[in-house]
């Protein structure tokens, strides 16, 4: 199939805003006589007038002919081989052009090491892909990638966009299509119906309906995962500034239901519950655009705080203590979610010392502030702190106290960083003078 070719003074992307280590590799590979395209999210970011995060690149060139070309290139990965170019303040990935195999078997179907280090494509009985890694043209390319707005490719040859899907048209109407058929890409990576969403809420673009039926249709199939790869894909919907909407898109098309079994029961209880859920990632989004950079122990302790407590509060009655209840009931919540999600046993540790200092840092005065301050969870507990505070109309004279309390410590501890760097200045002349007598007294 023939490519629809976008010349230069047709689209609006122009060579300053491309990394000038992504343009010398460009220009390197074409001048061995490779085909070399930037590709993925980044023309596709151009294109909408935003700041790419990174500049992928695809070529014809084997990962072993780009190793040979490039001093600084490590090759990477087992899924797909790929090749780092690491330079001092980035790294741009270069893979060989791919292709899929179209086929419902359901083992290894090719598995072959030639020449052109062609490997293999393993699906399981799902149909969802474990491994493929075999080489293709810039067209197979851009059919096996996920959306039609992430398969266009700039080519630094002429300046053109190369556009194999329609996804310039698609990029025009803000629509997310997939490559094909949903359900069959759907089926051979779940991921995609995440990914589909994190762009929806990240880019303000539309899901096209037939897109967005499949994604409600196979949402129970993202339990196919990898608990560590949707830890993975968590982090990256979920910490950026926009997860009310995404958390609302995974509500509505059972996504989170799949994720989240045990907590979407909770919420499904009353509204209420639904409802504390949708203000706390509003805060945390207003936290990310004032500045604040999202933890991931910050954003489960904002997602699974409300569920933790009240569940730590109906076995506190039973004659446990609070304490106690609370941290028997974090870490039998915290076990379940691994089963779908892993998370790391520090991110684990640290929600639940989130949530146990609460009862703490309430005490007005705390016992003992200046202890509690070190622990690293302790930035990430006071702003949950925070957040209860505004979702309930009780009395907060302890924010207050630690209101003063901090902005003491900070002005006291900027005093200290001040006659820390003048006493620094003072040694320094002092070892300047002190070498100049040397140097003076030998002289003599
Ligand atoms: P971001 O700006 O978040 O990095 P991106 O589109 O660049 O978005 P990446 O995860 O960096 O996303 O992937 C780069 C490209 O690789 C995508 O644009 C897409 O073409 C392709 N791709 C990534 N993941 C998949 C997938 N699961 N299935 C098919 N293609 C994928
Ligand atoms: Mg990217």
């Amino acid at each position: 199939m023939e490519p629809k070719i976008i010349p230069r003074k047709e689209h609006c992307i122009s060579r300053k805003q491309i990394s000038p280590n992504a343009l010398y590799i460009l220009y390197q590979l074409h001048r061995k006589g490779f085909i070399a395209y930037l590709v993925g999210g980044c023309v596709r970011d151009l294109l909408l007038g935003r700041i790419p995060k990174d500049f992928d690149i695809a070529t014809n060139a084997t990962p072993g002919q780009i190793k040979r070309l490039f001093r600084n290139c490590r090759l990477i990965g087992r899924r797909f081989r790929l090749a780092h170019l690491h330079f001092k303040e980035e790294t741009i990935e270069v893979s060989t052009f791919r292709r899929s195999i179209n086929t419902n078997q359901t083992s290894v179907v090719e598995e072959s090491v030639d020449s052109k280090q062609t490997r293999y494509h393993i699906k399981d009985e799902n149909g969802m892909v474990l491994r493929d890694n075999l080489f293709g043209t810039p067209e197979d390319d851009a059919l096996c990638r996920d959306f039609t707005i992430n398969a266009l490719a700039y080519n630094t040859a002429d300046f053109s966009i190369v556009d194999y899907c329609n996804g310039i048209i698609d990029l025009n109407q803000r629509l997310i299509r997939t490559i094909r058929d949903p359900h069959m890409r759907f089926k051979e990576d779940p991921v995609r119906m995440l990914r589909a969403i994190r762009f929806s809420a990240s880019h303000n673009l539309v899901i096209d309906s037939a897109v967005w039926e499949n994604i409600c249709k196979l949402s129970y199939s993202i339990s196919n995962v990898s608990p560590a790869r949707l830890f993975e894909e968590i982090q990256k919907l979920f910490l950026f500034g926009f997860s009310k909407t995404v958390f609302h898109l995974l509500y509505k098309s059972s996504l989170f239901t799949a994720l989240f079994p045990d907590l979407s029961q909770w919420i499904n209880r009353s509204r209420n519950n639904l409802n504390l859920i949708y203000n706390n990632l509003d805060r945390l989004d207003k936290l990310y655009q004032n500045g604040k950079a999202s933890s991931v122990v910050l954003f489960f302790s904002f997602l699974l705080g409300p569920y933790i407590e009240d569940n730590a509060l109906s076995k506190h009655r039973d004659s446990v203590s609070y304490k106690q209840a609370l941290e028997n009931v974090c870490n039998e919540i915290l076990k379940s979610v691994c089963e779908t999600v892993t998370l790391p046993k520090r991110v684990c540790n640290m929600i639940h010392g989130v949530l146990s200092l609460q009862q703490s840092l309430r005490r007005v005065p705390p016992k003992h502030p200046d202890s509690m301050i070190v622990r690293p969870e302790f930035s990430d507990a006071i702003l949950y702190m925070r957040l209860k505070a505004e979702n309930s109309d009780e009395k907060n004279e302890h924010l207050q106290w630690w209101d003063e309390y901090l902005n003491q410590k900070q002005a006291s501890s900027s005093i200290e960083q001040l006659s820390n760097k003048a006493q620094k200045k003072r040694r320094k002349n002092r070892c300047r003078k002190n070498r100049k007598k040397t140097f003076k007294n030998n002289l003599q």
